[in-house]
């Protein structure tokens, strides 16, 4: 099913974006279509190229897809139709899952369109949709439905379908600002997460996770101390393993070009961490930032509002999607999951403020915050750097001591107009 997200919308406007930053792999069957189409001939260059043990679409050193034409419309698709397009051409920007009794989609905010939410409504999208994904060769895993809450503690549908729908209902609720209750969505998940819960199940799990949102709106007010040196230096490097993103050029080189790219992410992963001189470049941002001047950068201008809706179509989506934990993200835990998704709306926030101060601005807008959410959404689920155990452990450390709150909080995108 699509992702009940209120109020978006999306339709492709053909800008482009995905087919000149995107690297698509493709099957043999996409393969062999694609060389009975007899493209090699009438493309001048390879139509796809080896990448590892897979095949990709290739591109031209500009990014852009091989197929990609001068008016942004695919070659594949105006000459043999929409079906004629490898599978990951034709559901962009949907992503599926099989679930059980059919399939799950979710959405990718790293299309301009689904950012600023143009369209028709989703719906519209279903049967196209529904028809490619029931014609995928997958079924749903074992535990497409499940996940641990916590390390050794298995939480049941009923438990997790509970505890989506109380987030989903507090961030859709209209008692506190919208910037408070991602914050206070972020400590009820900090609470959670450090409960002993092996004997609170079921009925009593529910309990428990009704208090806690129960008493949030009285929280709210009290806002949580500024993180500490260490969090936001976590932060920031939590901020670099978002927004690398590589080229099929930069992915192709062989070992001595490996070798240098692994020593070009040491160096670039010290200067996020020591926070020192110009941010390092960022794919996709043009114009430099200094570190100091990240911090400056204020939310609560004129796109408040605007910012607001995206952030919280973002969020909807990732829940409604559930690509928050378990299968839907890298199988981790959901609390891990749960704060992995707060710290990303951290990221995007300190990413929001790069791509403002790059540009000379010192409050943020709407282009900043949606720049920013695209990066952070192309990583989440995506980048393998973020699935990793290491990862793991820093969103388990950032989670004492009230770090996830304290950067959600620091880093708002929306919210009064305070650094
Ligand atoms: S990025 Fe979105 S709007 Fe742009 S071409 Fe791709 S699907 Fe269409």
């Amino acid at each position: 099913m699509m992702p009940p997200v209120p109020g978006q919308l999306w339709s492709c406007h053909t800008c482009g974006h995905c087919c000149r930053t995107l690297v698509e792999h493709i099957t043999d069957e996409e393969r062999a279509l694609i060389d009975e189409q007899g493209w090699a001939g009438k493309l001048g260059v390879a139509p796809y190229v080896r990448l590892g043990r897979g095949w990709v679409l290739n591109k031209h050193e500009d990014g852009a897809c091989v197929f990609l034409d001068d008016e942004n419309l695919c070659l594949i698709h105006a000459k043999y139709g929409e079906r004629a397009k490898p599978l990951a051409c034709r559901i962009f920007p949907f992503s599926v899952r099989a679930v059980p009794g059919g399939w799950q989609a979710s959405l990718r905010f790293d299309c301009p369109s689904v950012a600023s939410g143009k369209g028709e409504p989703l719906s519209e999208h279903s049967r196209w949709l529904g028809r490619v994904a029931n014609s995928l060769p997958h079924s749903p895993g074992e535990n497409a439905e499940t996940a641990d809450l916590c390390r050794g503690v298995r939480g049941t549908a009923e438990e997790i379908d509970t505890l989506v729908g109380r987030f989903l209902m507090w961030l859709g609720g209209d008692e506190v600002p919208f910037s408070a209750r991602v914050v206070g969505a972020a400590r009820v998940t900090q609470t959670l997460s450090s409960a002993k819960l092996d004997s609170v199940r079921g009925e009593r799990f529910v309990e428990l996770v009704d208090l806690l949102f129960d008493a949030l709106p009285g929280e709210c007010p009290e806002a949580p101390e500024p993180p500490t040196r260490k969090q936001q230096a976590m932060l920031r490097q939590l901020v670099f393993a978002h927004s690398e993103h590589l080229t099929l050029a930069e992915m192709q080189v062989g070992a001595v070009g490996k070798f240098g790219h692994r020593v070009r992410q040491v160096q670039g992963a010290r200067r996020f961490l020591r926070a020192f001189g110009d941010v390092p470049p960022i794919p996709g941002l043009t114009g430099a930032a200094t570190f100091p001047a990240v911090e400056a950068v204020r939310c609560g201008g004129d796109d408040a509002r605007a910012i607001e809706d995206l952030q919280r179509r973002y969020l909807y989506g990732r829940f409604c999607g559930r690509s928050v934990f378990g299968e839907g993200y890298y199988d981790w835990p959901v609390f891990a999951g749960l704060a992995a998704l707060w710290l990303s709306v951290s990221a995007a926030g300190w990413l929001a403020r790069c791509s403002a101060a790059a540009a000379g601005r010192d409050v943020l807008t709407l282009d900043d915050a949606a720049f920013a959410i695209g990066v952070v959404d192309r990583a989440a689920t995506r980048a393998p750097a973020l699935g990793t155990m290491a990862e793991r452990t820093r969103v388990l450390y950032l989670m004492q001591d009230e770090g996830v709150a304290r950067l959600v909080h620091r880093y708002a995108l929306t919210g009064e107009a305070a650094s």
